[in-house]
């Protein structure tokens, strides 16, 4: 939260698969609801936070800035002094270390293959359509590709 608001949207539509993503998969991801705070130490923080709120009210996001006291009542035990937080109740973690794995092994169920440490290299495309992708460990043929590399540095053909 508290971010680019043009990811509002994306951000609440990943949350809501969050939730239902051990009954799902029928495995343990990890995820639990257990809302987030972003301290604003001091008034400069607070102002940013406050200046973002906005955007999240009109994507419909419960979140709320919460002022000195209420902000130290969301961390029972907190003893500094800050000035707020942005407090979000619906925000939630996972846990990469289970998520990953479990949602690995739904897929395979479900008749996926997953290959580790193989690059694809580049996309076969002709006539203006995906035939495969080339990689490291020989081609294969394929109807479509979801490009998920990750940060676009370093996304094939670059
Ligand atoms: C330090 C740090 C902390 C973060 N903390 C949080 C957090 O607390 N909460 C949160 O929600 N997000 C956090 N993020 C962001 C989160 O990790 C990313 O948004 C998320 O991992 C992106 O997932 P992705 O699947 O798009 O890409 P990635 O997780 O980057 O996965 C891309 C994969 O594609 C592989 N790949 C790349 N090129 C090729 C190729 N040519 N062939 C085959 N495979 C390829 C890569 O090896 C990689 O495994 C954090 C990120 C960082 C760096």
């Amino acid at each position: 939260m508290g971010r680019d608001p043009r990811e509002l949207p994306l951000a609440m539509k990943s949350l809501e698969l969050w939730k239902g993503i051990n009954a799902r998969i029928g495995r343990e991801t990890g995820f639990r609801t257990r809302g987030t705070f972003y301290i604003c130490p001091d008034e400069a923080s607070y102002k940013k936070r406050q200046a973002w709120l906005p955007h999240a009210r009109s994507a419909g996001l419960d979140c709320s800035l919460l002022d000195g006291e209420a902000a130290k009542a969301v961390l029972p035990g907190a003893t500094a002094n800050w000035r707020g937080g942005l407090h979000t109740p619906g925000d939630g973690v996972a846990e990469p270390q289970m998520a990953a794995p479990a949602i690995a092994e739904a897929a395979r169920q479900r008749g996926a293959t997953i290959m580790t440490n193989c690059a694809v290299r580049a996309l076969d495309t002709r006539g203006g359509k995906i035939l495969g992708v080339e990689t490291e460990r020989g081609p294969i043929s394929c109807g479509a590709v979801v490009v998920a590399g990750g940060d676009p540095g370093i996304l094939i053909g670059q």
